[in-house]
């Protein structure tokens, strides 16, 4: 057993909690700090020689919440809602025993403190916050479909008002100590030095040991129960915010809303209850055991390099090299300096290299205005962006990303003369999004060191880049490509080469299915309604535009070019071919499937029914819905089932971190599971015949179906070793 609490007693008789998990740099809440925590709680409140307890961290961070594992195991496991609750009300359990034995306890926040840490200190009776705006305090439950079950939903409204802390509760938010001292989350900031000191003048001081809200007369600040005006009007206007945003997709957002609502009302025992039952509820719920599966446990294994091969010594680019500073060539040069890279930013006119380099001063003119860099970080950032149009400036650079135009010929002409220019370079990636990377590695003599490094738009918010194997690829340039990745501080997945890779390829089925559907006569408002509904970021018509028509035209007459009878046409062909003719490119050509009149609101183009008429009978959402989910699954399986995916984890982070897959489902893979593998071949095989062949389900769900497997049972398993 390990210790994880240092306990020490000052001779006034105040105990210093001290969490430390040994082997690990940031302290989390497991089984072992759990433990400890209740017998030192009962320690304090039995010796009466003690008067009452500090606690704090050994690590830098105070609590980064609970543990992965330990979520991880509760998620992928079925217990009944009797021992969940349990569970789920043990820490609730604890905390309160700990506002209520009769001993002051306080909390020194020496830094970062997330979910159940910062729930901790909430139900200390006085906080006390090193004074570092760097230090952030969040309860981000929410991110990953689940809420605060450590007493945050019932302690953060009594202390800040009902409205405030929904703001922080249902968008999970960080705050800084400055913002949680004006919010009356914390007591006092003080130099990190002198928090403990402080936390124990209070307990000498004054040592109330009775939280405000156990006192009569108590009153949540800012009005509490049903009929205050503001409380009503809150959560009114709060349960209409949610439908909008969420469309009924997150049920944590209701339930954090529910918790609210009927706990702030009632004692703080009975409002325990109240949000661990919800909580319970939440953690049965297969949407949070997927969300927490994907966006929480794989991410962060992916982010860790999980499926780094091993033995390759660890490679730090310190030199980049980035071709065409277009859109994406700016976005990679201005998160690699963000990095500490100097990033060589080449065009093919100085003006043009000049320019991409702007994209970076914007942002950073942006961020320094906010508060978010400061001048000199900000000028130094942009002093590490060198433009040129000299090949000789690549000397040097441990790692050149090609983003010039998508022409095959210009792609390969940049090689040629970068490998010429700096013949011993370590690595050269490309960050083509339809290219076959194979075909591409052969302008570069060492193809096993050239790789595809596939990002996304805009490359300073999008958190994933997609890595691509090509035939030749090895394994060496694969975890040094990783290395970049991690540096750059984004999340890869590895996929092998394809047409489209994974996630341009799978994304591009979403927007092919609303082109269909538009052929089969549906309403253009229920095709993008339904997008949304199924919990996509965007309708698909609305991102085809966004992504250019021309753009989607361009690459398929070059597909079908490369594959000449083995092309299959896809429903929705002769609507772009129509657009096409009509000059409707997308939304940069200002006309598309939308209208984007000046100064105005866009709307859908109302040519599309008049050319494309909707039917007498229109289908439910819910099939609509499912026609756009499962297509994409589909085509998501099927890459697992050709290689291009070598594992179903990097399926899901990619397709919600890559397309915006609905992140409720857990990604296309958790999906599948969640409807079960059987019904979701038999419901594909009756879209199949309904709609056409790209429904047919591949050979390997019918063989995972027929044996009882499913992706995150044994199969996953299998894949991950
Ligand atoms: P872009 O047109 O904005 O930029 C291309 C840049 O390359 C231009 O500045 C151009 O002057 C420069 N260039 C052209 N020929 C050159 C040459 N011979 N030498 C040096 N520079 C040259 O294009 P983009 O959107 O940034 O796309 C670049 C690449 O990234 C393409 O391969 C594209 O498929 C890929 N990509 C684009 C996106 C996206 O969303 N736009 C996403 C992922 C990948």
């Amino acid at each position: 057993m390990t210790q994880t609490i240092k306990f020490e007693v000052d001779s006034d008789g105040i105990a210093l909690l001290t969490i430390d998990l040994p082997g690990r740099s940031m302290n989390v809440i497991n089984g072992d700090v759990s433990r400890e925590l209740t017998e030192l709680i009962e320690k304090v409140a039995s010796d009466p020689a003690i008067k009452g307890a500090v606690i704090t961290s050994g690590k830098p961070a105070f609590l980064a919440g609970a543990d992965l594992d330990m979520l991880g195991s509760q998620a992928g496991s079925t217990p009944s809602v009797a021992d969940m609750f349990k569970t789920a009300h043990g820490m609730n359990a604890q905390m309160r025993r700990m506002e209520t034995c009769g001993k002051p306890f306080a909390a020194a926040i020496n830094g970062l403190a997330m979910g159940g840490g910062l729930e901790i200190t909430l139900a200390c009776h006085y906080r006390v916050c090193a004074d570092d705006p760097k230090i952030q305090l969040a309860l981000p439950e929410v991110k990953v479909g689940l809420l605060p079950g450590g007493g945050g939903t019932q302690r953060l409204p009594r202390l800040m008002g009902v409205q405030a802390s929904l703001m922080l509760l249902l968008k999970g938010d960080s705050i800084t100590p400055q913002q949680a001292k004006a919010g009356n989350v914390v007591h006092e900031l003080a130099p990190l030095g002198e928090i403990v000191a402080r936390a124990k003048a209070w307990i000498k001081e004054k040592g109330d040991p009775v939280q405000p809200w156990d006192k009569k007369g108590f009153k949540v600040p800012g009005g509490e129960g049903a009929f205050s005006p503001a409380i009503s009007q809150t959560f009114t206007g709060g349960n209409a915010m949610a439908q909008k945003e969420t469309l009924g997709n997150y049920p944590a957002v209701l339930a954090i809303l529910s918790c609210v609502y009927e706990g702030h009302q009632v004692p703080m025992d009975a409002a325990l209850r109240i949000e661990s039952r919800y909580f319970t509820k939440l953690m049965m719920d297969p949407s949070s055991k997927a969300m927490i599966r994907s966006l929480f446990i794989n991410k962060q294994a992916a982010d860790k390099l999980a499926h780094r091969p091993q033995g390759v010594p660890k490679f730090e680019v310190k030199t980049l090299g980035v071709l065409g500073a277009g859109m994406m060539g700016a976005g990679i040069a201005y998160v690699s300096a963000q990095a500490g890279m100097t990033v060589i930013l080449l065009d093919t006119s100085i003006e043009a290299a000049e320019k991409g380099k702007a994209y970076s001063e914007g942002l950073v003119k942006k961020g320094v205005e906010r508060g978010k860099v400061s001048a000199e970080k900000g000028e130094a950032l942009l002093s590490r962006i060198k433009p040129t149009t000299s090949y000789d400036d690549l000397k040097g650079c441990d790692l050149v990303i090609e983003a010039v135009f998508e022409s095959r010929d210009i792609k390969d002409d940049v090689t040629r003369k970068t490998e010429a220019a700096v013949p011993n370079l370590p690595v050269f990636a490309s960050n083509t999004s339809t290219l076959p990377i194979s075909g591409l590695a052969k302008s570069f003599s060492r193809q096993n060191d050239f790789i595809g490094l596939h990002f996304f738009s805009p490359v300073d918010r999008m958190p994933l880049v997609e890595i691509i194997m090509g035939k030749e690829t090895s394994q060496e340039t694969l975890a040094r490509a990783m290395d970049y990745v991690a540096q750059i501080r984004k999340t890869p997945i590895v996929v092998n080469d394809s047409r489209g890779f994974y996630t341009s390829r799978c994304f591009g089925t979403y927007v092919a299915e609303g082109l269909a559907m538009l052929a089969d006569g549906i309403v253009p408002a229920l095709i993008e309604n339904g997008g949304k509904q199924a919990g996509m970021p965007v309708g698909p018509l609305d991102v085809g535009d966004a992504v250019s028509i021309e753009l989607g035209y361009k690459v398929r007459e070059q597909t079908k070019k490369d594959l000449g009878d083995a092309y299959k046409p896809a429903p929705g062909d002769h609507i772009v071919d129509r657009l096409m003719e009509l000059g409707r490119l997308g939304k940069k050509a200002g006309k598309g499937y939308y209208e984007y009149p000046e100064g105005g609101k866009k709307f859908l183009w109302p040519g599309l029914t008049e050319n494309w008429p909707s039917a007498a009978d229109q289908p439910d959402v819910a099939e609509v819905k499912k026609r756009f989910l499962y297509r994409q699954a589909v085509e998501a399986a099927r890459c697992l089932e050709e290689n291009v995916l070598t594992n179903p984890a990097d399926g899901d982070i990619g397709a919600i971190f890559g397309w915006g897959f609905a992140p409720f489902t857990g990604g296309p893979f958790s999906l599948i599971d969640a409807v079960g593998l059987d019904a979701f071949v038999r419901e594909c095989d009756r879209l199949a015949q309904q709609y056409g062949p790209r429904f047919t389900p591949p050979k390997l769900l019918r063989d995972m179906a027929a044996s009882g497997e499913s992706f995150y049972g044994k199969k996953a398993k299998a894949a991950a070793e």
